[in-house]
């Protein structure tokens, strides 16, 4: 099997996930499985950021509710780069819907409501490169080599 080349991703741990004060443990489920912290940010998000990050999603009923959330306070915006790093860390974030995430995932471990499901990951190649580029610059991003990166 191939080892997956080496991916962007844009993680956001949600206002609620920074209020309840899990912004250090969610990083930490990423750091421990190898991947490698490039970019790191705490903003609120305007609503003309939400709008541009949530395009996708204008049309839908709770797009309002959604907008209102996610800048409602601090986010906490990760650039995160590893093997296969976009299907990987989705695959941590699991399921939409907290209530049916599978344990083991962040939403499934730590959620309960849809809107509030803690943390954001990009979902495709085209969506990562478009959403970092919402909260990072080409500044931003820092080189240096993880210790375990010989066998991550
Ligand atoms: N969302 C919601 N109600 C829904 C579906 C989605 O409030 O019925 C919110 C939820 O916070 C979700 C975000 O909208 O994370 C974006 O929805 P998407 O379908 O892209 O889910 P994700 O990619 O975050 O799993
Ligand atoms: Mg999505």
């Amino acid at each position: 099997m191939p080892e997956g080349t080496i991916e962007r991703t844009l993680v956001l741990v949600k206002p609620d996930g920074v209020r309840r004060g899990l912004a250090g443990d969610l990083l930490g489920r990423f750091e421990r499985k190898t991947l490698k912290i490039v970019a790191a940010r705490l903003l609120t998000v305007t609503p003309q950021m939400a709008a541009k990050h949530y395009e996708e999603h204008a049309s839908k009923p709770f797009y309002p509710g959604l907008v209102t959330h996610i800048t409602s306070g601090p986010v906490l915006a990760l650039a995160l780069e590893g093997r296969s790093a976009i299907g990987v860390v989705r695959l941590m974030v699991g399921a939409t819907n907290p209530q049916t995430a599978a344990p083991g995932t962040i939403r499934g471990d730590f959620g309960s409501a849809v809107t509030p499901n803690l943390i954001h990951a990009s979902d495709s190649t085209a969506s990562a490169e478009r959403e970092l580029a919402l909260y990072f610059g080409p500044s931003d991003y820092q080189t240096y080599h993880r210790l375990d990166a010989e066998f991550a």
